[in-house]
């Protein structure tokens, strides 16, 4: 990054420790070109992106609704919380790894489906049966299809 005092892009890296538990690297840095002293913090970019909703409205991307929609479709199936919760990490990193501030809800639910197609292929039907809607047959069938393969 360019110095805040004199705006030169050439400046070293004088001490390097780990803070808050190793999740920030703190840096003090020196600018070549003033000698002036600073300090940078680094931490990883763990922010969910915002979720764009069909209607075009934005909304802050919940884990609870997530795990909701999810719980609802695995209700008394014979699949373990452990896995319901890796199922919802996998989901999260997924959405983090896009690397995009908003994304489509369309995107998220099918994402859950994918989820589910793994978990209990009766959770799959009835997540996608309620979140697709299944206007049509045809749809429905396409659903089984994918199950099918
Ligand atoms: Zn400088």
């Amino acid at each position: 990054m360019h110095c805040p005092f004199c705006g030169a892009n050439d400046t070293k890296v004088i001490d390097s420790r780990l803070v808050a538990d190793g999740h920030q690297v703190r840096r003090r840095r020196q600018c070549l070109a003033c000698s002036e002293r600073y300090t940078t913090f680094e931490t990883a970019e763990l922010v969910m992106p915002h979720v764009i909703k069909t209607n075009g409205s934005r909304e802050p991307f919940n884990e609870e609704k997530l795990r909701g929609g999810i719980e609802r479709a695995l209700e008394k199936r014979p699949v373990s919380a452990d896995d319901i919760e890796r199922a919802i990490n996998t989901i999260k990193s997924r959405l983090r790894a896009t690397g995009e501030r908003e994304v489509k809800s369309d995107m998220i639910g099918n994402l859950v489906m994918d989820a589910l197609i793994e978990l209990d292929k009766v959770a799959y039907i009835r997540f996608a049966s309620v979140y697709r809607s299944f206007d049509d047959l045809r749809e429905f069938g396409e659903a089984i299809a994918k199950l099918e393969k």
